[in-house]
């Protein structure tokens, strides 16, 4: 019998294929006792198990020495096979299940509480951080044992697609989605400008999120449509609702070819002003995409993806040549990279920072947390600095609020410059450094940005965010996450304003930017510089092409002066009429 589910659209498509279940197995292991009869059997499945889990470990060795993207991988696979080798793991749950007589998933899992806690008390940082690796570990273990595969299947030409259904997904986890046949994926929770949606809008997967127990309702395998434009998922679809999501998929795609029609054409719209697209990019190689669809830059490279996903930080190295790759993507044209932008939702394995803070968002993240590690911070301003003398390129430094943290942050640079004068190496000494204006502190007070910066832009996601004071990830209060509230309208249109002023380039570089309905809005206000995913800049030059700023300015500065959300809301709908 089909059913539907309504839920948060979070990335547009239609995806049609079949689920599969990731499940949080650690929150699944149920305590049973055995009778002593079982127990050697029992012994049995934890030691299948365990062998099952090197197989697999050692198959991703292998794959990583033939693929440089994981050169990683290696590394951590071998301490999580010394982990499953350890008597304190494997050994202590074996005497687990003979002494209290429970299964082997419970044992395992009391044995790396107790170990977790003896972590903690290390005293060495990278000893401590190893706790990471002795969870995953057990992860591994555990859902063999529950019998639920551990792997995403690989990517095939011919299937229809694979549905990840989750409990939630971290961007990292979303990331990973483009070495697999992944045709879509829904969640339990989630926002619709959370760092998993922004990827799933980057690699055009559908996405629905905020279903809050789609995990129970579904099985593995179960047929399932994804409407990412509506927040529709509909499961076990009859013939008959296939064939109307199967057209309308083909109709998806039509529009989406006549777009790429515009694909050479200048942003310019009918009265003649110029506009600049530019695209938002998580890695060196998304920039192929941003090419394909001729963006005029990268507006916003979030560095800290090259910084998830892994159990080490990359070195100096391996960051500048992650640059210089984006650079040599763009062909000439400029690169804003931004500085490590982490916590929150994107939390560094690497450093084993699990988010323990009660408001993440409002902690130690972005600017705050390089600042308190400056050899961290110095070595990524060094890579980029290097980078720079390759191509144009701009240091974007995220969510500022005050002055120290722009003053600390240029004497960091001048310092890193110094240092590669000591060591010969080359750098644009005039790059430029600019700050993302998200916090509404920071739009409250440009002065002291204009004095310090060479450029500016507006990080709407984390704008929004902040002035409305709602968690981006969190869907109970996602119906209150208004882009158009009266009040992010004003300290975007303000900052637009003094940027012009002084002469300051400005940028939209949030998912505000990406979106068609509010280019009007940005245009009227006087906003001429772009960067969104590049799944969505053709889309957004559609409207560029259709719009007149003479006709639009006035309009708009109306609309800066309503304080009633309906008004606003109904205001912007007529512009695009
Ligand atoms: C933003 O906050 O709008 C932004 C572009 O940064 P991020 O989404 O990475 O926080
Ligand atoms: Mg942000």
């Amino acid at each position: 019998m089909p059913f539907t589910l309504h839920g948060l659209a979070v990335s547009q498509g239609i995806a049609i294929g079949h689920v599969h279940l990731v499940s949080h197995a650690l929150l699944e292991v149920n305590h049973y006792q055995l009778a002593p009869r079982h127990l050697e059997a029992e012994m049995a499945r934890l030691d299948d198990a365990v062998a099952e889990v090197r197989g697999e470990l050692q198959e991703l060795r292998s794959a990583s020495e033939h693929n440089p993207a994981y050169n990683e991988v290696g590394a951590f696979v071998d301490v999580h096979l010394m982990f499953l080798d350890d008597p304190m793991l494997t050994d202590a749950a074996r005497t687990l299940i003979d002494a209290r007589r429970c299964n082997a998933e419970w044992a395992l899992v009391q044995q790396m509480e107790l170990l977790v806690e003896q972590f903690d008390q290390i005293e060495d940082a990278y000893l401590r951080e190893r706790k990471a690796d002795v969870i995953q570990v057990v992860e591994r273990l555990v859902k063999v044992l529950l019998g639920q595969p551990g792997h995403l299947p690989r990517k095939r030409k011919d299937s229809p697609g694979t549905i990840v259904v989750a409990h939630d997904l971290s961007p990292a986890d979303t990331l990973g989605f483009r070495d697999h046949d992944i045709a879509g994926f829904v969640t339990d929770v989630g926002g619709p400008t959370s760092h998993t949606a922004i990827v799933a809008r980057s690699q055009g997967i559908p996405a629905v999120v905020a279903l809050h127990n789609v995990r129970q309702l579904v099985h593995d395998n179960e047929l399932m449509i994804i409407d990412g434009t509506r927040g529709v998922v509909i499961i076990d679809p009859d013939e008959r609702i296939l064939e109307e999501y199967r057209l309308r998929k083909t109709e998806l795609e039509l529009e989406r070819s006549k777009l790429h029609r515009l694909t050479s054409a200048r942003a310019t719209t009918l009265d003649g002003e110029e506009v600049s697209l530019l695209a938002n990019i998580e890695l060196p190689r998304d920039g192929v995409q941003a090419r394909k669809v001729h963006a005029d830059g990268v507006g916003l490279f979030r560095t800290e993806f090259l910084f998830l996903n892994r159990h080490a930080l990359p070195d100096e190295d391996e960051q500048f040549e992650a640059y210089r790759a984006a650079l040599k993507h763009m062909g000439g044209a400029p690169v804003t990279i931004r500085t490590l932008d982490v916590g929150a939702d994107k939390a560094l394995e690497a450093v084993g920072k699990r988010s323990t803070e009660a408001n993440p968002a409002l902690g130690l993240r972005a600017i705050r947390y390089s600042l308190t590690e400056p050899k961290m911070f110095r070595t990524q301003l060094r890579a980029l600095l290097r980078a720079s003398h390759y191509g144009p390129l701009k240091i974007l430094l995220p969510m500022l609020a005050h002055a120290h943290e722009m003053d600390q942050s240029l004497a960091m640079i001048a310092q890193a410059k110094e240092q590669l004068r000591e060591r010969k190496q080359k750098f644009d000494p005039k790059v430029e450094v600019g700050g993302m204006i998200e916090v509404p502190a920071a739009a409250l007070s440009l002065g002291m940005f204009v004095r310090r910066l060479q450029f500016l832009s507006i990080g709407t996601n984390d704008l929004i965010q902040y002035t409305l004071a709602i968690d981006r990830t969190d869907e109970a209060v996602a119906h209150l996450y208004d882009p158009l509230h009266p009040a992010v309208l004003k300290l975007i249109g303000g900052t637009i304003q003094v940027g012009a002023r002084y002469g300051l380039p400005v940028s939209v570089c949030g998912e505000m930017a990406g979106d068609p309905a509010f280019t009007r809005l940005f245009l009227g206000m006087g906003l001429r510089r772009f960067s969104m995913q590049p799944t969505q800049l053709l889309g957004v030059k559609q409207e560029v092409l259709r719009a007149d700023v003479g006709d639009l300015a006035p309009k708009v500065q109306r609309i800066l002066k309503m304080d009633e959300q309906e008004r606003v809301h109904e205001a912007v709908e007529r512009l695009g009429v």
